[in-house]
């Protein structure tokens, strides 16, 4: 037996940090949403009782580096379940980006193999063993939109944003989380976004308000080491975008643009630019659809 699970991507409307915690995670108060770009996953149950795992991309880890093969691992062992299975990881998010790819697939894995291994789990329950994997799985176990505070898995879900057209652009580097997390002064944060102004634009159902209250604090450390990234930014303004933001830790920058005859104006000019660039739609509501 097969099945076949959509992984979306995440951009961050928001991402401010609050404060650097005792146990030194940071305090943060994110708004996220998922995207019309995703991975597929694809799970098979197998004869022999292992998990073993492949993916398009050859430089993603196969083993239990993979958030994938961490998600199937946790759920075997909590219930104790007795069957093995293969997962294919089809990759279209760029990784390392700040998209949540790895995140989402890990997410997906859980979905997926709550149905194939029968385990009749609620996404409640999935979402505290995505905890264990990584801060942004919990979001990306339920998709959609969502605040998030902690470390990211205290979730309060929210109604989808305004529609609109999302242009992400990829400069060719890869960002770690952790160094980037490691270079910030939670102390000392210039500007924090207006996350009350962007709950508020999502509630109202107003693009001009959103667009407006995009802000992440960590752009303060990835604009100055990468200045690709910025030059991404002003592009994309530069031709027409009615907000622009970098997505998690970075390098994604996206996008938000709500009428579609400025979409393929931004696309093309960034296309010159840099290879990794897609134009897609803001899902916003949930979309957890087993495909096949
Ligand atoms: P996040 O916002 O969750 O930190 P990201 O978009 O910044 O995600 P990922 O694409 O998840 O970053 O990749 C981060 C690292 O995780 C990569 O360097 C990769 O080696 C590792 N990784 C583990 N599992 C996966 C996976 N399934 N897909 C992509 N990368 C993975």
């Amino acid at each position: 037996m097969r099945i076949s699970v959509k992984a979306p991507a995440k951009i961050n409307l928001t991402l401010d940090v609050l404060f650097k915690r005792p146990d030194s995670y940071h305090e943060v108060e994110m708004v996220m949403t998922t995207v019309d770009l995703a991975d597929r996953v694809d799970l098979m149950l197998i004869e022999k009782d292992e998990i073993n795992l492949d993916c398009s991309a050859s430089f993603v880890p196969d083993d239990v580096r993979n958030h994938a093969y961490k998600a199937a691992m946790l759920l075997k062992e909590r219930y104790g379940v007795k069957q093995g299975v293969h997962i294919y990881i089809d990759k279209q998010i760029p990784v390392a980006a700040g998209l949540a790819g790895g995140s989402s697939d890990a997410a997906a894995t859980l979905r997926g193999l709550n149905r194939l291994w029968n385990l009749g789990l609620s996404l409640d329950e999935l979402a505290e063993v995505a905890a264990e994997i990584g801060s942004d799985v919990p979001f990306c176990v339920y998709g959609g939109t969502a605040l998030a505070r902690g470390r990211g898995e205290k979730l309060k879900h929210l109604a989808a944003p305004p529609p609109c057209w999302v242009v992400l652009a990829k400069p060719p580097i890869g960002v770690s989380t952790a160094e980037v997390y490691g270079n910030l002064r939670a102390d000392q944060i210039k500007e924090h976004p207006p996350t009350e102004k962007m709950l508020q634009a999502i509630g109202q159902q107003d693009f001009g308000l959103m667009a407006r209250s995009l802000g992440n604090v960590l752009e303060e450390v990835t604009l100055p080491r990468y200045p690709q990234v910025r030059q991404i930014k002003e592009l994309m303004l530069e031709s027409g975008a009615d907000g622009v933001l970098m997505s998690g830790s970075g390098p994604t920058v996206y996008a938000l643009v709500q009428k579609e005859a400025k979409v393929y104006r931004i696309y093309n000019a960034l296309r010159g630019f840099v290879k990794d660039v897609y134009a897609v739609r803001i899902l916003g509501e949930a979309e957890l659809e087993v495909l096949a």
